[in-house]
């Protein structure tokens, strides 16, 4: 199965890869997924998966990218993981996914059936691929660079969210940063300092930064009959599971 991909990446030549070709789930994969559901073993499963089951980058002309599998997830995003995790699910079951969702306003548990293949893609264009934005903070005036989270990040947040709920927003804030006020890679011990207005601009102009694919689901409760919505969690091991 080919896909395109929110984002994609540039190289110092600038070719755009921003297509991939993957293959599907297969009693491998399959046994792994089952292990690492009993031992919480964070998002390896997510790597594991990418690893072995994308098969090339391509550019839209169809050249291959000559670089290792590994090198290229480096540079990718977190939407284009995302929407790599989708398309394994749909080439190995179908694009039909059936799922529950708590309805927001009753609390009553909603059976939904979802088209993957319908879950709406943003893409960046290529002028906009490895574009750096720039921001000046409302509030302390500092200068702040955001950049796309990759696979690296999504590990990262996955841990901090784990563990450590009293740094959730700096250290989140943090992985969306190239730099802050002159150094490289800031930490959340970096942001600790900065006023919240100036933590809150960057999450919402991060929100804004590069591709998506809306995995927000609306439906209509079965029960009250009014709209919620809930979010598919392409990154859970249980995603990869018929249902
Ligand atoms: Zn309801």
């Amino acid at each position: 199965m080919e896909c395109l991909l929110p984002d994609g990446f540039k190289t110092e030549s600038g070719m755009v890869y921003d297509k991939v070709k993957i293959g599907e789930i297969t009693g491998r994969q399959q046994n792994y997924l089952m292990d690492i559901k009993s031992l919480q073993s964070g998002l390896n499963h997510v790597d594991k998966l990418l690893e072995e089951l994308i098969q090339g980058f391509y550019t839209q002309d169809g050249n291959q990218y000559q670089g290792s599998i590994k090198s290229a997830l480096n540079r990718i995003s977190v939407s284009d993981i995302e929407t790599v995790l989708v398309r394994i699910r749909e080439n190995t079951f179908g694009n039909i996914y059936f799922l529950k969702g708590k309805c927001t306003h009753c609390d009553t548990l909603n059976d939904m059936k979802l088209d993957l293949s319908s879950l709406e893609v943003t893409r960046t264009s290529n002028e906009d691929k490895d574009k750096i934005v720039e921001l000046t903070l409302p509030k302390s005036g500092k200068k702040a660079q955001l950049k796309l989270m990759g696979l690296d990040a999504l590990h990262k947040s996955w841990k901090i969210f784990q563990k450590s709920q009293s740094e959730l927003l700096t250290a989140t804030a943090s992985l969306a940063l190239k730099s802050l006020d002159g150094k490289n890679d800031p930490t959340s011990e970096d942001l600790k300092s900065l006023p919240i207005l100036d933590i809150k601009y960057i999450n919402d102009e991060y929100a804004k930064l590069g591709g998506k694919i809306d995995t927000i689901v609306t439906h209509e409760c079965k029960e009250c009959g009014k709209d919620f919505d809930t979010r598919l969690n392409v990154v859970d091991p249980n995603f990869f599971s018929l249902t």
